[in-house]
């Protein structure tokens, strides 16, 4: 036996995914080419068990890991799932006391309360970001402008509901996507199923066969059918049926950092022809958690995010119907309960957890999705043969680890620093203990550091996965959400002061963003107009 032969003979020649939600179907996909169709792909899908019906809002790393790799063209698959456009999110009322509205208060010293988070990779002067020479001109009262306005051309596009991309398809910033999560599962079944040959059986699975090391070696269904496989992927949603119940590996339960659990959520018609579309989602304060808004074609999903601890279904329907005027009668809500933290090890044995079964954040950054996107590239990356080196499987429990944890403290920094404390809810965050990793983070934004400054510009940045994967919340992002909090550092980059050309030089950065953002305010169509183009044909 030559080693190549013994190398195919231990090849992993089935793969059996059990669930049919967006993770089922984005992971059978993403195998399915990147192992180059050698592999027999199964996705087992109970149709009598629902998917969890909610998860509209992306990043912009989607287009280029996902459907890029697959060989979709972004208007395809955009017009296949009703999707949007989202340049940011758009924090409303994070600063301010009162119950959930839509639009902005006004805040103490003026101006109203709200601010976004875009995407995108801000210039350097120097070796120094640009948000670092912002704060120094704010710090010495020659700016009043916010960081987003300042800094990114997005900020007064969005609020002209403005589209990212010109009618010739050029796009000249950073965006990401709202879709229709059901139809993206359905466009991906039906790409999996009839473009790569993977198989669908729709049964539901009602027992694990395992073999004498407790691996799986089975499922067994309700009508009788034995599905056999080398490697099993838990796509099955917050049962979690192989990792938790079947491996029984454990859930790290993480509601002592983030303490929302709960959702209510519906689609509410919207008229775009009279409103607009907005290019951004919402995330609007309440009073025991925030709600989000993600505009599609004709109308918005839309559902409060709370904590179960602080309020009840009841009280947080009836403030969500008061924020968007719904009749709790004929309104058709989706509750949805759900866990925080992830599992101890995403795969053990011959088994892996990706999507809900695995872990989950309260979507507050949008990163469900982003989640499934990046265990799929990592397993494909990791992807193991029969004899299952240990080596494969504690490097890909790494990078799903320190990519979930890492997520769940910078999305803890934004209810401990938004300065509310009008309720129950927004003072018990601020009692939470920070972990030691980002309190390490904090000290160095309060000193004047970059946190974690993007090694490569805004081009590499985005063109290169593993890049994006190992420096996901760049210095832009914690600037966007601690300054929009309020938050700054202490005094500025103390090194500025010793280069008063570069200070000087730096200026023109903040020329050529206003420049930049009047030129496209000019050019760009309304998202509305640009919706209607792509959607029409
Ligand atoms: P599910 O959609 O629950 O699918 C589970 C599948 O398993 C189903 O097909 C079911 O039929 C199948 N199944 C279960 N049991 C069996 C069985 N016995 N036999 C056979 N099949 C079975 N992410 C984002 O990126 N952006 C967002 O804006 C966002 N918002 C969210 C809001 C909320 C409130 C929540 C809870 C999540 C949100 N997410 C978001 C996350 C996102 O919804 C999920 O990551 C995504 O939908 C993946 O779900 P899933 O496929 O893991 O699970």
């Amino acid at each position: 036996m030559t080693g190549t032969s013994s190398t195919t003979d231990n090849a992993i020649k089935k793969v059996v995914i059990l669930g049919g939600g967006t993770a089922g179907w984005m992971t059978a996909a993403y195998l399915g080419k990147a192992l180059h169709s050698t592999v027999d792909v199964t996705v087992l899908e109970a149709p009598s068990i629902p998917r969890i019906g909610v998860g509209e809002a992306t990043v912009p790393n989607l287009h280029r890991v996902l459907f890029d790799f697959l060989g979709i063209e972004e208007e395809e698959w955009m017009r296949e799932c009703n999707a949007s456009y989202k340049m940011a999110v758009r924090f409303i009322n994070w600063r301010t006391p009162g119950k959930g509205q839509s639009g902005p208060r006004e805040l103490d010293k003026g101006g109203p309360d709200h601010f976004y988070h875009p995407f995108g990779i801000s210039p350097e002067h120097d070796n120094i970001p640009m948000s670092h020479y912002w704060f120094k001109n704010k710090f010495e009262g020659k700016t009043d402008e916010p960081y987003d306005y300042a800094c990114f051309r997005e900020a007064p596009l969005m609020d002209a509901n403005k589209a990212p991309r010109h009618l010739d398809g050029t796009s000249p910033t950073r965006y990401a996507w709202h879709f229709d999560a059901a139809l993206v599962a359905d466009f991906l079944r039906r790409f999996a199923t009839e473009k790569q040959g993977v198989n669908h059986i729709q049964d539901e699975m009602t027992r694990v066969e395992k073999d004498e090391r407790g691996f799986v070696k089975a499922l067994h269904t309700k009508e009788g059918r034995v599905l056999d496989a080398d490697l099993f992927v838990d796509c099955s949603g917050f049962r979690s049926l192989l990792m938790n119940q079947a491996m029984e590996e454990p859930f790290v339960d993480m509601s002592d950092q983030l303490l929302c659990d709960r959702a209510v959520a519906t689609a509410v018609p919207h008229d775009d022809e009279a409103n607009g579309v907005e290019p951004y989602t919402s995330a609007i304060a309440m009073s025991s958690g925030w709600t989000w808004k993600i505009p599609m074609p004709g109308r918005f999903g839309t559902g409060y995010v709370y904590s179960s601890r602080f309020t009840t279904q009841e009280e947080a329907t009836a403030e969500f119907c008061e924020l968007w005027g719904l009749d709790p009668e004929t309104t058709k809500f989706n509750h949805v309960k759900f866990r925080v933290g992830r599992n101890r090890r995403a795969w053990v044995k011959n088994v892996i957890g990706i999507g809900l079964s695995s872990a989950f954040l309260e979507p507050l950054e949008s990163t469900g999705i982003y989640f499934i996107t990046a265990a799929a590239y990592q397993l494909a990356k990791h992807f193991p043969d029969k004899t299952f080196n240990q080596t494969l499987v504690d490097n890909f429990n790494k990078e799903i680890e320190v990519m979930f944890d890492d997520t769940r403290d910078f999305i803890q920094t934004h209810f401990y620093f938004a300065p509310r404390t009008d309720s129950p809810f927004w003072r018990a965050n601020k009692e939470l203990k920070l972990p030691a990793s980002i309190r390490e983070k904090i000290d160095a934004y309060k000193a004047g550091l970059p946190v974690n400054p993007a090694a490569t510009d805004d081009t590499t940045y985005y063109g290169n996965f593993e890049a994006e994967f190992r420096n996901f919340w760049t210095n832009e992002r914690y600037y966007c959400i601690f300054a929009g909090l309020g938050l700054e550092p202490d005094s500025p980059l103390p090194i500025l002061y010793h280069k008063p050309e570069s200070v000087a030089a730096a200026q023109a950065m903040f020329t050529q963003v206003k420049k930049e953002q009047q030129e496209l305010l000019n050019s760009l169509p309304s998202t509305h107009e640009a919706l209607l183009r792509l959607h029409a044909k």
